[in-house]
């Protein structure tokens, strides 16, 4: 099995920084790519703070702090291409946005890098068809929020996904730490298949005023023995992600009304509330991040 030391993880968002610092903490060289170079700074921010904890809780030394750091390199367009052995797209969950990156892709790394998305949803065959002879490089890698933290890498395989990719994809998986289980390729996969339509059902309770979000979520945790209720699950993945998975589960599943996006959470993702990451959801967490 091929040793993993270096990989690009393209999109440098909620997930994308998740992956990188994990990757880096796991010994392995990362080139952190993003269109934006605020987000960029933005991840760079999270990784220094995520070492800092990890130092503060003795989990590891200044000096392995700064080692972990220092395999990360930060970019707009590349770094670290020739070298890379994974590429991983972690870009908003949109399939013309993640076609464009992976048409790029197949040009700018090695013709043995893998090529793996960290979609939430949608058809890794059909963004292997738009690869054409690159798709038995084509996987998806399924890391859970926060990525540091959760366990399970739900990995997909296509129809053209090669056995050598899966294998690989595996043990990279298991390099990171993390528990990889495979899935086929069908809309949401496992976990949103079963997840979103969960959450998309608890926004629907919230607009029919069945309860308010904290009795929502304060039953589901307690009932259910979860460790969080739908709805703060739902601002930590980002209600827009929520919305855009619904919408695939919707466009990709057949049934004209089962998995609809409720219209309470469109109307928080038009209105800008997106979650943790503005702040705003379902619940309010300015106040908390002032005081933090
Ligand atoms: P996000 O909105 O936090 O980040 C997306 C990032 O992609 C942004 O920084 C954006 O600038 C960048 N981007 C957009 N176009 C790009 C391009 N052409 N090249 C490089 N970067 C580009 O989104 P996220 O929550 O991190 O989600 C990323 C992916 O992970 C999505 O496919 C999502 O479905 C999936 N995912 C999300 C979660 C979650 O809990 N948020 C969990 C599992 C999987």
């Amino acid at each position: 099995m091929l040793d993993v030391n270096t990989i690009t993880v393209i999109g440098a968002g909620t997930m994308g920084s998740g992956i990188a610092i994990t990757a880096a903490m796991a010994g392995i060289d990362v080139c952190q790519v993003d269109v934006s170079q605020e987000q960029l700074e933005q991840a760079r921010g999270y990784h220094e703070k995520t070492l800092g904890r990890n130092v503060a809780k003795e989990r590891m030394t200044q000096a392995q702090a700064d080692a972990t750091l220092a395999r990360i390199g930060y970019a707009t367009e590349t770094c670290k291409a020739a070298e890379s052995q994974f590429a991983i797209e972690a870009a908003t969950e949109n399939e013309a946005i993640k076609k464009k990156i992976f048409a790029g892709m197949v040009e700018t790394y090695s013709n043995d890098c893998i090529l793996a998305t960290n979609t939430s949803s949608i058809s890794i065959g059909s963004i292997a068809k738009s690869v054409g002879p690159a798709a038995d490089r084509v996987i998806g890698m399924h890391f859970f929020n926060p990525v540091p933290v959760m366990k399970l890498v739900e990995v997909i395989k296509c129809e053209a996904t090669s056995r050598e990719t899966l294998d690989q994809t595996m043990a990279l998986g298991k390099a990171m730490g993390k528990t990889p289980i495979a899935a086929n390729d069908h809309p949401g996969f496992v976990s949103n298949r079963v997840l979103m339509p969960m959450i998309n059902e608890a926004f629907h309770a919230w607009n029919d005023g069945v309860a308010d979000p904290e009795s929502i979520d304060g039953i589901m945790k307690l009932g259910c023995a979860f460790p969080m209720g739908p709805l703060r699950l739902a601002d930590l993945i980002g209600l827009d992600v929520c919305r855009d998975i619904m919408l695939v589960l919707h466009n990709g599943l057949g049934h004209p009304d089962k998995y609809k996006p409720c219209d309470k959470l469109v109307e928080l993702v038009e209105s800008g509330r997106l979650g943790n990451k503005t702040g705003w959801g379902v619940y309010d967490y300015r106040e908390a991040a002032a005081t933090a």
